[in-house]
């Protein structure tokens, strides 16, 4: 089976420092319906956003974060496996640092324990391990923590499920008149390197973190697909039935002609 990662953020997950549990839900439904055409590794955000409802510490502060993330951790894995369990689904965590990726037998490493979770069935769903890292240690925004680990694990296909229908030409929220690209083949130093423009409170990527990952999924010539994940119907299209209705397509020239 093709293997596909799913990163979902927390401006989907979350909502106002609660879980959103219907988006949850609507997400593992679609895991669900994925599983049975896909091997699928999730790569999830939302820990932070989980325990700030148990943990009410000032998130902009180093150790306030990590605390905050290690209290939400089991929150968020709970509100996972209640919702997977209707579906039978068994998940396995896997808490991964941009470090993992620094060495080969690092990378090996959870390359094969990702590989023993799909070959008996059972769903890993990946998170940085904030935790106890420095900041050195960390990617810092698990869109380019789900781009390695698509690499590494082989998948052909990264879905990107954030709070807009793609990539636009310009910032969708304060420009009415911005366009959707459908299709991207290759990126710019300049988009590359433009400021950060997170849009929710516990975001940490913005649009720029979704286009580094990109860039990396494209030049590993593989590819990459940024939609809504509020409402899933274009993801479903695309992935269930091949239609691209919205979203944008990142790949090479050569993967499109295909
Ligand atoms: P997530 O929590 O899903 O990772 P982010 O808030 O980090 O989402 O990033 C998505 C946000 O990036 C959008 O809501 C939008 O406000 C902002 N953004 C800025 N520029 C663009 C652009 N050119 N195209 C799309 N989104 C953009």
């Amino acid at each position: 089976m093709d293997r596909l990662v799913i990163k979902v953020g927390s401006a989907v997950l979350t909502d106002k420092n609660e879980i959103a549990k219907e988006r949850m839900l609507n997400l593992v439904t679609l895991i669900a319906k994925l599983k049975f055409k896909y091997d699928v590794v999730l790569v999830t955000s939302g820990a932070v956003a989980a325990g700030y409802s148990a943990l009410k510490l000032d998130k902009t502060k180093q150790i306030g974060k990590k605390a905050i993330a290690a209290a939400g951790q089991p929150i968020l894995m709970t509100s996972y496996k209640k919702k997977f369990d209707i579906y039978n689904i068994d998940t396995a965590q896997i808490l991964l640092t941009e470090d993992d990726f620094d060495s080969r037998k690092r990378t090996k490493m959870f390359q094969e324990i990702i590989d023993a979770h799909l070959s008996n069935d059972i769903l890993p769903i990946v998170n940085e391990n904030d935790i106890t890292s420095t900041p050195e240690q960390l990617f810092g925004d698990n869109d380019q923590l789900s781009a390695n680990v698509a690499h590494a694990v082989n998948a052909e296909l990264l879905v990107i499920l954030s709070d807009i229908d793609g990539y636009y030409n310009k910032n969708p929220k304060e420009n009415k008149d911005a366009k959707i690209y459908k299709v991207v083949n290759e990126l710019s130093e300049e988009e590359l390197n433009d400021k950060s423009t997170a849009n929710d409170p516990f975001a940490t990527g913005g649009i720029v973190t979704k286009l580094k990952a990109a860039d990396f999924m494209i030049k590993n010539n593989r590819k990459m697909f940024l939609t809504n994940g509020f409402d899933l119907g274009a993801a479903e299209s695309f992935l269930l039935e091949e239609k691209h209705t919205f979203g944008t397509i990142f790949e090479t020239k050569k993967a499109k002609e295909k």
